[in-house]
């Protein structure tokens, strides 16, 4: 509770200005700061997500010709940080993991058939062996 100064009236704790006569009570709250946990408004070199890593690991476990221009544009980016071109080397990033995507999902495919190829395979080889 707060006794206005001015007129005796009781407000709120958390009341700016008296409500019976409008003489301030308080300093106004403190004006919100740049937002945290929200997402930036500019980027800087550091937020460039990097997809180098995951570009080499899909070119190694999944799919080399795509994973391929996923290494060709996560080095890009990188080298367009390097030169302060924070625009293109974002653009560059999302071709990446766009890349990183393209072939983790053949190299999925692949596996898949692979699993079967070799499934079917397996049971065709049973039943040659069985009859
Ligand atoms: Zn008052």
């Amino acid at each position: 509770m707060i006794t206005c100064p001015n007129c005796g009236h009781v407000n709120d704790s958390n009341a700016f200005r008296c409500t019976n006569c409008d003489t301030v009570l308080q300093q106004a709250p403190a004006a919100p700061g740049p937002p945290t946990g929200g997402p930036p408004t500019y980027w800087t070199p550091a937020q460039v997500p990097n997809y180098l890593a995951q570009a080499i690991i899909v070119t190694i476990l999944c799919c080399m010709p795509a994973g391929i221009p996923a290494i060709v544009f996560a080095a890009q980016s990188m080298s367009k940080v390097g030169s302060g071109d924070i625009a293109g080397a974002l653009e560059s990033a999302q071709k990446a993991k766009t890349w990183c995507w393209v072939a983790f999902g053949i190299g999925a495919v692949v596996m898949v058939g692979y699993v079967l190829f070799f499934v079917l395979a397996m049971s065709a080889g049973t039943m040659t062996f069985e009859g």
